[in-house]
């Protein structure tokens, strides 16, 4: 998992460097489309700011997370997710997932799910 800012794939997507589905665009968070789907709507949505994962984050960061999950909310009304519920998900760190080490919540819906997730 690449670790280097001018190295991160999100970062080009963001930068224009690289294709992305965009639902979103901001000074601060953007939103695209995953590329390989885990439910009807999949969404990541991730800061422009290069944080490596959830597990960086402190509290300079808040004002950039409060813009975030109003981003994700809204996102969910517009996908027609919020009557059935959603999923708003991170993974930090190889261990447990994250392929890409730069911040992104997972935006799932459309289909029932388990929990705790496997
Ligand atoms: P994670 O494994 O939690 O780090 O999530 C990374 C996600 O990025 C995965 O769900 C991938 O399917 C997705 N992904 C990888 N490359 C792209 C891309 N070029 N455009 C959109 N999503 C991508």
């Amino acid at each position: 998992m690449a670790t280097d800012p001018s190295d991160c794939l999100f970062c080009r997507i963001i930068g224009g460097e690289l294709p992305g589905d965009f639902l979103h665009r901001d000074d601060v968070v953007i939103a695209i489309r995953d590329i390989a789907p885990k439910a009807p709507t999949h969404v990541l949505v991730m800061p422009r700011e290069h944080v490596q994962a959830a597990a960086n984050l402190t509290d300079e960061h808040g004002a950039m997370l409060g813009r975030l999950f109003a981003v994700a909310a809204q996102l969910a009304r517009d996908e027609g997710l919020s009557e059935k519920g959603f999923r708003l998900v991170t993974n930090s760190g190889a261990g447990v997932g994250q392929s890409v080490a730069h911040l992104h919540f997972h935006l799932l819906g459309g289909r029932s799910m388990g929990w705790p997730p496997g």
